[in-house]
Order: C-alpha cells, then sequence, then structure tokens
C-alpha cells in the first residue's frame, strides 16, 4: 500500500508510530499528483513546497486537499472562475486555521465549478476533472475536484463545500462520504461566498472516521462569523463508540421516492433500505410535504444572495480587470463581462431580478417564508425519527457535456436542496455500484442520511454503523 492511499485515521497512526514522517507523506501525495492529476485533473495547483515546508514544520500534519474557493494565505484562491485569475489571498480563512490546530496541512488547490454554481465542475473556467471511474463522465459538483481527488487517492481527504448539494453529490459520483454540517456548524469566514445563509465547508473523505475527525477539527465558535454558535462542540469519535442501528428510526420522505429516479439508483437504494432493516432499523414512511417548492425557493434565494455577494467583483478591488476599461462604468461592465462565465451570469441577473424593487416582495419575500414552511416539515419530523435514509442525486455520474440545460442541471439537487434550506445535517456515505452493461463500466452510488440541525453526533453514529453493514 502507497502512503498517498490512507485516509486520515491511518496516516495519524502511521504518523504517531513513527511509520513515516509527514514530509514522507506528502511526498506520496506529490507524487501521485504527477502520475495521476494529469488525467484527472482534480487539483488546479499545488504549491509543493509549501506544503512540504509545512509538512517539514509540523511532523504530525496529514495533507488535506482544498476546494479553490477557502482562503489560503499566500495561495490562488480562482473560484474557478477567470475573474480571479492571478489573485493571491492576504489571509487565511478560519477553517483553515482550525484545520491547522487540528492536525491537518493545506496541500494543493482543487477545482470546482464557477463559484459553486454548478453540479458537474463544467462550469469551472480553469480546468476539467473527470470522474476516476469512468473518465468520459463528471465528478460531480460543484465541489468535484475534491471528490475526484478522494475518489483516485490523489489526497488524504479534501475540503468541499455545500450550498445545495455541492458536498454530497459529488461524494456520490465518487465513491467517498461527504458530510454537510448544520448551518452555522463551521465557520464561513474567508470562503468566498457564493449564497450566505447556505454555504457550509465540509469534510471529502474516504471513511466515515475519517468524516468525524475532519468535521472535529472544523467545527466551533467563530467570532468572525456570527452565524456559528458559541456552543461547546461534542467528541464525534467517542459519538460514534458502539455504533448501532439497532432501534435506529429511519425515515423515508415519501416526495423523494419518486417516478424519473435512475432504476440503478432506485435499486441500490432500496438495498440499503434493506440493510438498514435487517441491522435492526425501524424504517418508517414520513412525509415533507412541502419538498415540492424546495427547488424554487433554492433558485430564488440562492442567486438573490449570489448577485448580493458577486458585485464585490468589480474589477477593482480584485482579480481581472478589463484592459477596454475607459470610463468607470465600462470598467465595471466589461471586467464582469470578461470575467464571469455564463452559469455565473445567469444567476446573477435572476438574482438581481428577484431582489428588484416591485419583485422583491413577490419573490424573495415569498421564497422565505415557504422556506420556513420547508424547514418546519424537517423539525416534524425530527420529533419522531432519528435520521432519514434518501437517494443523494436522481442518477450515478453523467457524461461530460451530456447536460446542456440549465434547468435539467438543477434537477441534480432535488434530494440535496431541502436539507439545505432547513439547515440541518446531512451525509452521502457510499452504497454500492449500478450493474456495469457493454458500453457503461459500474458507476458508485451514495446514500443520503439526514439528521435535525446540530446532531452531527447523531448523523456520523448512523452513517458510521452503515458503512460497517458494508465492509
Ligand atoms: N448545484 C447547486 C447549484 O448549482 C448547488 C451548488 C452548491 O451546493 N454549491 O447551485
Amino acid at each position: 500500500m502507497e502512503l498517498y492511499q490512507l485516509g486520515i485515521k491511518a496516516a495519524r497512526e502511521g504518523l504517531a508510530k513513527g511509520d513515516f514522517s509527514s514530509v514522507e507523506l506528502m511526498q506520496s501525495v506529490i507524487d501521485r499528483y504527477h502520475a495521476e492529476n494529469p488525467r484527472i485533473g482534480a487539483y488546479l495547483t499545488f504549491d509543493e513546497e509549501g506544503a512540504l515546508a509545512e509538512a517539514k514544520a509540523n511532523p504530525r500534519g496529514v495533507p488535506l486537499a482544498i476546494k479553490d474557493l477557502i482562503n489560503v494565505r499566500g495561495q490562488p484562491c480562482t473560484c474557478g472562475s477567470k475573474i480571479l485569475q492571478g489573485y493571491v489571498s492576504p489571509y487565511d480563512a478560519t477553517v483553515i486555521t482550525n484545520i491547522r490546530k487540528g492536525g491537518f496541512i493545506p496541500a494543493g488547490r482543487v477545482n470546482m465549478d464557477e463559484f459553486a454554481m454548478g453540479s458537474s465542475t463544467e462550469t469551472s473556467a480553469l480546468g476539467r476533472t473527470v470522474n476516476p471511474y469512468d473518465v468520459t463522465r463528471v465528478p460531480g459538483g460543484s465541489s468535484g475536484g475534491s471528490a475526484a481527488a478522494v475518489g483516485s487517492d490523489l489526497c488524504i481527504a479534501a475540503l468541499g463545500t455545500d450550498t445545495g448539494g455541492s458536498i454530497r453529490q459529488p461524494a456520490s459520483f465518487c465513491n467517498c462520504v461527504g458530510l454537510k454540517p448544520s448551518y452555522g456548524r463551521v465557520s464561513r469566514f474567508g470562503v468566498t461566498a457564493f449564497a450566505s445563509s447556505l454555504d457550509q465547508v465540509g469534510p471529502m473523505t474516504k471513511s466515515v472516521d475519517d468524516a468525524a475527525l475532519l468535521l472535529q477539527a472544523l467545527a466551533g465558535h467563530d467570532e468572525m462569523d456570527g452565524t456559528t454558535p458559541n456552543e461547546p462542540v461534542p467528541d464525534y469519535v467517542r459519538a460514534m463508540e458502539g455504533a448501532s442501528l439497532k432501534g435506529v428510526k429511519l425515515g423515508l420522505p415519501k416526495e423523494y421516492f419518486i417516478d424519473g429516479l435512475d432504476p440503478e439508483v432506485k435499486r441500490l437504494t432500496d438495498e440499503a433500505i434493506k440493510r438498514c432493516a435487517d441491522a435492526g432499523a425501524e424504517i418508517v414512511e414520513v412525509s415533507l410535504p412541502h419538498t415540492d417548492y424546495a427547488m424554487a425557493v433554492y433558485y430564488i434565494v440562492a442567486p438573490a444572495e449570489a448577485s448580493a455577494n458577486l458585485a464585490r467583483f468589480d474589477g477593482v478591488r480584485y482579480g481581472h480587470r478589463s484592459a477596454q476599461s475607459d470610463t468607470v462604468f465600462n470598467l465595471y461592465a466589461r471586467s464582469r463581462a470578461e470575467g464571469f462565465g455564463p452559469e455565473v451570469k445567469r444567476r446573477i441577473i435572476m438574482g438581481t431580478y428577484v431582489l428588484s424593487s416591485g419583485y422583491y416582495d413577490a419573490y424573495y419575500g415569498r421564497a422565505s417564508k415557504v422556506r420556513t414552511l420547508i424547514r418546519r416539515d424537517f423539525e416534524q419530523v425530527f420529533r419522531h425519527v432519528d435520521a432519514l435514509l434518501t437517494p443523494v442525486a436522481p442518477t450515478p455520474a453523467f457524461k461530460i457535456g451530456a447536460v446542456q440545460d440549465p434547468l435539467t442541471m438543477y434537477l441534480n439537487d432535488l434530494f440535496t436542496i431541502p436539507g439545505s434550506l432547513a439547515g440541518n445535517c446531512s451525509i452521502s456515505v457510499p452504497s454500492g455500484f449500478t450493474q456495469p452493461t457493454a458500453d457503461v463500466p459500474a458507476l458508485p452510488v451514495g446514500v443520503q442520511f439526514v439528521c435535525d440541525a446540530y446532531r452531527e453526533d447523531k448523523l456520523l453514529r448512523v452513517a458510521k454503523a452503515y458503512e460497517a453493514l458494508r465492509t
């Protein structure tokens, strides 16, 4: 076994026992990067010297691939966009300070959909990332670089972000564990904002143990982010001790088991349900009656917030400035026209429209009210069940270029968006592979568990017990 194949837990054990050094571990990841990244395209850049120097200084440090929207001082932070090409971060995000304290080293910047808008990493303006299980397919998105890096052992683990599914869907497509923490569990300070009321950073890892170890380092109050409550963070590893599904009440939201689900995803989800039942879980059907509105609400709230957040990219303060900026208006307009890609522009236009005077009440105001109803659906259901079990995405990884219509692309997040709007926590756990055919190899598919807000302890316990059923 090569060192780059290790997960966090095993890497830590090896470092502690002195089986290898942090520099050797880092070098192994770098060698792997040279050998395999040209094929997969997970990383955009890798400051090898900086990473090795940090490994030398931190003999217990485990390398982590970082999604290219999280600021690390002295590193690029492109958000997959031309508008931020050449930008160098002047400071560390709180999650970066936290992971360093927790025994990790930021090592390499991974690709993503531009400003995290997308479900396939195809909207990245800076590179193509492919699915390690079939290089003609997408890795999912927007954290596709993170997922492809984990799924092809190009890293030990990675950080992703999730606004409406961007950790969970690519995790499902690339056979890794992806955890979206509850809103406010992890600081957003220094993480380029897409939709501030939804964004969360979370772990993308090779096992549930590793997700717990990484979440432990990430989570907690930050005075720089007013949405992080000043409450203690549970011991997540402890929470998983003796994890079992016996007596666990698992809800199946009937609105999620719809026609149009890919038959292989359906088969694998049914198998997951059966496995849980056989392990002693009590399976109950539940209802989240406002599920149908989640997509519409998300595509008002997220673009609205994005249009405000992206106003700062004006050609003056960061990144790209148009060469044809003869007037102030042209400086703004041309820099943005040249710097942003089509999906980002679409969101800015939609967002600006729904926030404009005369339309605010009809769209944003209304969507916010429906969002409350969606959150209440979950609160209601979690009075009766411990966790929900659902598909992660309606299909396995699709072909590069196959989805051209934005609305069809948006449907990828049908099962992940409602929980994001509610602010609860959820995880995608590998659940098996599709049946290979003559033209399509076996593709990984994950299953999603959802728990009430701030119950990552419970979520990890369920996920850990589920993972153990498969090994
Ligand atoms: N695919 C969704 C979107 O494009 C979610 C993205 C995300 O979670 N960052 O908005």
